[in-house]
C-alpha cells in the first residue's frame, strides 16, 4: 500500500511538472539543500518553486456564503496564475493541477523530495467573525522568514493592512514546520467577509495577488533576505501532527 502510493505520488509529481525551465543556474545560492530545522538564512539563487493549491477534491476548504466560491477552486486558479507569472524564470511544480484530494503529509513529502526549491501553499481564509478580513502570511522556519516578509508586504500593497504588519504570523503548521525546504503558507483573504469575498471572486484581483507573490519570489531569489529585517529566533519544536490542537 505504502509502495503503491509512493509510485502514484512519483508519477503524479512528474506529470505535474510544467514545461517551464529556469533560464539561469541555481548555483551560488544559499539554503538550497534540504534541512530538517531550517535554522539558517533564507534562500537565494533558487530555481524551483513548488506551488501547493490548498485543499482539493472532497476537501473544499472554506465556502463563501456571500459568493458561493469554494476555496479549493480559488486556490487552484491563483496557483495557475502564479505559475504563469514565474514561467521562464523558474521551474514550477504543482502539488495538484486539478480538483484532486492530496493529504497534507503527502504534500509535505512531495515538497521535501525537491532540492533547491521553495514551497508556497496557497489558501483563502474563513472566520466565524464576518468583520475579519485581510491577507495573512504564515511561516515557521527561520529560512522562510525573509520570503514570508516579502510576500506579506506585497499582499498589503494590494490590500493595505489597517496597522503595521499584523498579517505576518509565525505558526507551526504541517505546511510550515514539516517540509525540509523553505516554505510559506499564504491566506489571500477572508471569504467569510462580504467585501473581501467579492474582491476575491474577481479574477483581476486574484491576478494582482498572484503578481505580488511572484514579485516577492523574484526578489527573494535575487537578494536573499536583504532588507527583510531581523531573523526570528530558532525554535526546536517537533513536527506538526494532525492531532495537535489547532493553532499550536
Ligand atoms: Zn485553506
Amino acid at each position: 500500500m505504502r509502495y503503491l502510493s509512493l509510485i502514484l505520488l512519483t508519477s503524479l509529481l512528474s506529470s505535474c511538472i510544467t514545461a517551464s525551465h529556469p533560464s539561469r543556474s541555481g548555483s551560488g545560492g544559499t539554503s538550497l539543500a534540504r534541512d530538517y530545522w531550517g535554522h539558517r538564512p533564507g534562500p537565494q539563487g533558487f530555481h524551483t518553486v513548488i506551488i501547493d493549491a490548498g485543499h482539493g477534491g472532497r476537501d473544499s476548504g472554506a465556502v463563501s456564503r456571500h459568493t458561493g466560491d469554494y476555496e479549493k477552486h480559488l486556490a487552484l486558479d491563483t496557483a495557475k496564475r502564479l505559475a504563469a507569472k514565474l514561467r521562464g524564470q523558474f521551474l514550477t511544480v504543482f502539488i495538484r493541477s486539478g480538483d484532486s484530494f492530496v493529504d497534507l503529509d503527502d504534500r509535505v513529502a512531495m515538497a521535501s523530495r525537491q532540492g533547491g526549491a521553495i514551497l508556497l501553499s496557497l489558501h483563502y481564509n474563513s472566520s466565524s467573525s464576518s468583520s475579519v478580513r485581510g491577507p495573512e502570511t504564515y511561516y515557521w522556519r527561520v529560512d522562510s522568514h525573509g520570503l514570508a516578509t516579502r510576500i506579506q508586504r506585497g499582499l498589503e500593497s494590494v490590500i493595505p493592512a489597517k496597522s503595521g504588519n499584523l498579517g505576518l504570523r509565525r505558526r507551526r503548521l504541517r505546511l510550515t514546520r514539516n517540509p525540509q525546504i523553505p516554505c510559506v503558507l499564504v491566506e489571500f483573504g477572508y471569504l467569510s467577509n462580504a467585501g473581501e469575498a467579492r474582491l476575491c471572486a474577481d479574477p483581476a484581483h486574484r491576478d494582482r495577488l498572484a503578481s505580488a507573490v511572484a514579485n516577492a519570489i523574484r526578489a527573494q531569489a535575487q537578494q536573499g533576505d536583504a532588507g527583510t529585517g531581523p531573523k526570528p529566533p530558532p525554535l526546536n519544536q517537533p513536527l506538526s501532527r494532525p492531532t495537535d490542537p489547532a493553532g499550536t
